[in-house]
């Protein structure tokens, strides 16, 4: 049958429109319940019952529903399960309801409770301490692309740092692996595909309408929000920054209901700032997560002894994004090195972090709106301690310059910590709703609403007692409860007394074994708790809206202030760690060198110890001279680590860490690649090789002088000949055109002869000794080539049967001594004339361009005319 919808359907379906794809909760008294498509996606992501609720065209309706009281920790399951959720909260009381529909003149039997979206629940737009994570930032990430670039907003709602960049479209990947959005906004115009030309939409991007991402709007919008004329005093922001800001502020105000959260000014983030990665480089090293997605294994988890979550996130952020420039890293250092060279500052600095609260968080709570007493309590805790931490900094004396500056943001919350401390009690509440969060001496005419409502329990107590005495029913009781409020109540045996028309009591109610009385007395008394509770929860409304104003007005100062914490955390943590793994703090140089004594892997090393195992140091030396290093040697011998460890230590000191090794003189460097050969990587559906080559080339068109580059058995994901000759032609690249300091670990032997003819490339190997017919790896590095291969020992190492492995060894037999007689695999390799084809081909092309330009009659071209022939231009060069 196929009727017309109820009311409350109507309203359903009315409000299911509008939350679009996010699951709706749909508020019914004590619970949130979700039907049709919605109930059956949250049962299955909650693992809770599916049942039916009525019917609609004619079918059951599929339902769940999950307790209000509850609901946090089913939407922190839903959120990481990927779903986003729309709550519906009823507008009004049933009585209220009824009211109006009397007002209406529709009957009230058939009054509906009035409901609307109050917000929309997503992985970007949580606040609740319950749902974050306190070590992880939750960033929401807006993508704008324009022409001219693509803009990139940032922001954590949970502390209200909001950051925005402008990058090419190639580099759009990097940026988004590096910021690690829990969400990802674009316009819905964005093409599905990837293109050649434009940046590829980003995975699981949600789209938002166009009209969202207007430069001018975002602008206009920014303006209003941080009270301001102009941006100019924040930065020079593009428009495609400003685009992407609008579009982020549209979905923030989409999902608040118009209720926008706190938001800190935004800062522009300039590319020479940073130490550039790319998303493979990022995934290869496992800087926050390993290829697996555990944060166990990666080198924060290896790095990290923060005391707070907020030195945990900002530690995450300092190794996703090292810095670029030579004299921010020495300030990072030498705010590591005061507390490296001073354990007792650091260990009080420790353990007062320990126990600051997390205020930036709170902050963002309290600002949203979605504030509680407690919260208000922390920043009064946080606060405090932060002025303690300051004073004992100062005491320490002899701070370099970041120290001093973070010690400067630490005070200046005297007012509002006096506030605080005078307003709270030691520790308030959660809720808000039901009060007792005012401490007493802070309003006068609160503590006598309080005295009032406790007198007044007093007489009933004694009222009690009095009752007892005069009915000599001594099991009499003065009960409370919702429906009655107030009552006296005897076992049904003795109701009779009471019950006598002298009595002074009323009836109100006869129970089983039990009846339940009134008098006028406690009727009074009653009353007098009921109205000054009524007020004195009033009153303490008034004073939470008034202290948080208190709060919000200081914002900005409170969120220096937190920022400060975390970076004083980091700058201990990092001490802590050199000071347990006996690091070192490495020599920071402009001019290209690494220069590693006694280098180590961190994490490799912690796997190691726990093993009982040692981890064997090497040294690597690069510069101008002798800046790519080719290495060899058995599989398992230690190649990949050796790359890995140097790059991290890069990574690690640009952070402004101290880094596992004795010794360390490094030159700053703008990029760094790291590049696996393809074999691991076969889940991506990409084929392996193909992969391989998309990163190769990535470098071989980014990389600068200034680069460091790691790369670990390129060509392994095809035939032997392609690639040995790709990777023959790689290491040509990188020496001969981009001229970066570069490590290749490979099992080629044949490219050894590059030695020859590459004046700057040296020849390395993992050392490995047979003994007894068994193989023993050393992991230790030395000069020159390696002499063989070991490939059948390492077989023989991993269990291969000795059947198979001599097999093995009477073929490779036959085909070293054929291609003894026929000169090798490289065979003739060594006249291949360096780069001289390409380098004709290139000539060739740069006249041809030449020519097109000098024919041109720019005058005559539209401008889309000209941006065409840019285009091809730019393709032909
Ligand atoms: P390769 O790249 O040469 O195949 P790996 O770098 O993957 O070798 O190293 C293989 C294993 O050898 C590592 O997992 C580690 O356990 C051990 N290893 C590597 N380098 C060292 C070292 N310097 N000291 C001790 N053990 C090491």
């Amino acid at each position: 049958m196929t009727g017309k919808p109820t009311p409350m359907m109507a309203q359903y379906l009315a409000l299911k429109r509008e939350a679009g794809d996010a699951l709706l909760f749909y508020r019914m008294g004590d619970f949130f319940e979700l039907f049709f498509e919605d109930a059956k996606v949250a049962a299955g992501v909650l693992d809770i019952a599916l049942t039916s609720r009525g019917e609609h065209d004619g079918a059951p309706v599929p339902m769940c529903g999950v307790p209000v009281h509850s609901a946090e920790s089913y939407l922190a399951r839903l959120i990481r399960g990927g779903c986003r959720v729309a709550i519906a909260e009823q507008t009004e009381t049933p009585d209220e309801a009824r009211a109006r529909a009397k007002r209406e003149g529709t009957p009230s039997s058939k009054a509906l409770v009035a409901r609307d979206i109050v917000r929309f629940v997503t992985a970007g737009t949580l606040t609740e301490d319950a749902l974050l994570d306190p070590r992880r930032a939750n960033v929401l990430v807006a993508v704008a692309p324009l022409r001219e670039g693509v803009g990139i907003a940032a922001c954590d709602i949970s502390t209200g740092r909001m950051e925005l960049e402008e990058c090419p479209p190639q580099a759009l990947d990097a940026a988004l692996a590096r910021i690690g959005a829990s969400e990802v906004v674009v316009p819905e115009d964005w093409p599905e595909n990837e293109n050649a030309e434009g940046a590829a939409l980003p995975e699981g991007a949600i789209k938002r309408a166009r009209a969202d991402f207007r430069s001018e709007d975002g602008e206009a919008r920014l303006k209003t929000i941080h009270g301001l004329a102009t941006l100019d005093g924040l930065g020079s922001f593009s428009r495609a920054m400003l685009a992407a800001g609008g579009g982020l502020i549209a979905y923030l105000d989409h999902a608040g209901r118009g209720t926008l959260p706190f938001l800190l000014p935004p800062t522009a983030r300039a590319g020479s700032a940073h130490l550039a990665m790319d998303a493979a480089t990022r995934a290869s090293l496992e800087i926050v997560e390993t290829q697996t997605g555990a944060r166990a294994g990666s080198l924060l988890a290896c790095v990290d002894r923060c005391s707070s979550g907020a030195g945990s996130r900002q530690l995450a952020e300092d190794l996703s994004a090292p810095l670029g420039e030579r004299g921010a890293v020495e300030a990072r250092l030498a705010a590591v090195q005061r507390f490296h060279g001073d354990p007792l500052l650091r260990a009080d600095i420790r353990a007062a972090l320990r126990a600051v609260p997390d205020i930036g968080r709170a902050l963002g709570r309290i600002v949203a709106g979605r504030g509680s007493p407690r919260d208000l309590g922390q920043m009064r805790d946080g606060l405090s301690e932060a002025r303690r931490l300051r004073d004992t900094l100062r005491d320490a004396g002899d701070l370099p310059d970041l120290l001093t500056r973070i010690g400067n943001a630490l005070g200046g919350h005297a007012e509002l910590t006096d506030l605080l401390d005078r307003a709270l009690v030691a520790a308030p509440p959660t809720e808000r709703q039901q009060g007792g969060f005012i401490a007493p001496g802070y309003d006068h005419a609160l503590d006598q609403l309080r005295e009032t409502s406790g007198n007044a329990r007093r007489a009933i107590a004694a009222l009690e007692a009095k009752y007892r005495d005069e009915t000599g029913t001594p099991s009499l009781k003065i009960k409370h409860n919702k429906v009655l409020g107030y009552f006296i109540e005897v076992p049904a045996k003795h109701g009779d007394k009471l019950m006598a028309a002298d009595s002074g009591f009323t009836h109100r109610q006869t129970m089983a074994g039990a009846v339940r009385f009134n008098s006028l007395r406690l009727h009074e008394e009653a009353s007098r708790i009921a109205e000054a509770g009524a007020h004195a929860l009033a009153a303490e409304d008034a004073h939470f809206e008034e202290l948080t104003a208190a709060v919000v007005e200081r914002r900005e100062a409170i969120a220096a202030t937190a920022a400060a914490l975390a970076r004083i955390d980091v700058s201990a943590a990092l001490a802590e760690r050199a000071a347990e793994g006996d690091w070192c703090r490495p020599e920071m140089q402009d001019e290209p060198c690494l220069e590693i004594t006694g280098g180590r892997h961190p994490v490799v090393e912690a796997a190691l110890a726990k093993a009982g195992d040692r981890f064997v140091v090497n040294d690597c030396r690069l510069g101008v001279e002798d800046r790519l290093w080719l290495i060899g040697g058995p599989n398992m011998g230690g190649k990949s680590t050796f790359l890995r460890q140097n790059a991290l230590i890069v990574l690690l000191a640009q952070a402004g860490g101290f880094v596992p090794a004795s010794a360390a003189r490094i030159g700053m460097v703008d990029r760094l690649f790291s590049r696996v050969g393809a074999s691991d990587n076969l889940a991506r559906g990409r084929s392996t090789f193909m992969v391989e080559m998309v990163e190769t080339a990535a470098i071989l068109r980014q990389a600068s002088e200034r680069s460091f580059v790691i790369l670990d058995e390129v060509g392994r994901g095809t035939s032997t000949y392609d690639g040995m000759a790709l990777a023959w032609a790689v290491v040509e690249a990188v020496h001969e055109n981009l001229r970066c300091r570069c490590l290749f670990a490979t099992h080629y032997h044949e490219l050894s002869r590059l030695a020859d003819s590459c004046d700057a490339l040296s020849l390395h190997h993992v050392r490995a000794r047979e003994w007894k017919g068994d193989l023993v790896l050393l992991h230790e590095l030395a000069r020159g080539a390696a002499d063989r291969s070991y490939g059948l020992s390492v077989a023989k190492l991993a269990g291969v049967p000795s059947g198979v492995v001599g097999r093995a060894k009477a073929v490779l037999d036959k085909l070293e001594k054929g291609r003894a007689e026929t000169g090798g695999l490289a065979a003739g390799l060594g006249d291949l004339p360096l780069f001289a084809a390409s380098a004709a081909a290139q000539e060739e092309r740069r006249d041809v361009l030449r020519e097109r330009l000098h024919g041109l009659d720019i005058d005559a071209l539209s401008p889309r005319e000209a941006l065409d022939l840019l285009y091809e231009l730019k393709r032909e060069a």
